[in-house]
């Protein structure tokens, strides 16, 4: 289930958010102030982010930077006032996915969050296609990986925990969470599969596989990406 995190200081906006997400199957958490807001994004539990531009003690603004500065791609849909209706480069320079200005229909609103979240993800600076992880730039739209122009093999599932560790940055990822948002429930390999897996990754993406620094190991829970 797809989890949502909601942003909103207003309590009847927050609430009919919630209220709707929810019957829509998705599972809601929410902040009411930009600083709890923040402090929930970087959890790194969320699949998408709704959040409210004018909000107490931090702006969604600053949020949306913030987050992106430090690293984190979960998708954020930002929710402006009529009259602060950011544009298109202002969302992206920000590294907002999208944005709906109030007031919304909630037709809106659920088809924006689907076209968020079926897109592949990817950070949203200009360039952004490509990512830099340890010796390899990589294009998890196009699957393809290369260190210095040469071509690097990496299977789809190594594409996918690389994505999913890379749009966790700074958080520790379980083991559990991998098997089960990566590997899927109908396939459920041990924990020591994820483990020599995980090795065989180093081997391809850390400059000094034996001492790594990009996929770190988080003793007895699982692992932690470091851009
Ligand atoms: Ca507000």
């Amino acid at each position: 289930m797809k989890h949502i995190l909601v942003v909103e200081d207003e309590p009847q906006m927050r609430q009919g958010l919630i209220d709707n997400l929810a019957f829509e199957g998705y599972e809601v958490s929410s902040a009411e102030d930009g600083q709890d807001g923040l402090t929930k994004v970087r959890s790194g539990s969320f699949d998408l982010v709704l959040l409210d531009v004018m909000l107490p003690r931090m702006s969604g603004f600053d949020v949306c930077r913030t987050a992106r500065s430090e690293g984190i791609a979960t998708p954020i849909i930002m929710l402006t006032a009529k009259g602060e209706e950011i544009d298109r480069v202002l969302g992206l320079e920000l590294g907002a996915d999208d944005y709906v200005t109030k007031p919304f229909s909630l037709r809106e609103l659920m088809a924006r969050i689907k076209a968020v979240l079926r897109r592949p993800s990817y950070t949203n600076s200009a360039d952004a296609e490509d990512v830099q992880i340890g010796r390899l730039t990589i294009n998890f739209r196009a699957q393809r990986a290369h260190e210095e122009g040469t071509a690097v093999e990496l299977t789809h599932r190594e594409f996918e925990v690389l994505l999913y560790l890379y749009e966790r940055a700074g958080t520790v990822v379980s083991r559990e969470q991998l098997l089960e948002d990566v590997w899927g429930y109908d396939n459920l390999p041990t924990t020591r599969t994820i483990d020599n897996f995980i090795l065989k990754l180093r081997q391809k993406i850390e400059f000094d596989p034996p001492h790594p620094r990009h996929i770190l190991t988080a003793h007895g829970v699982g692992y932690k990406y470091i851009i």
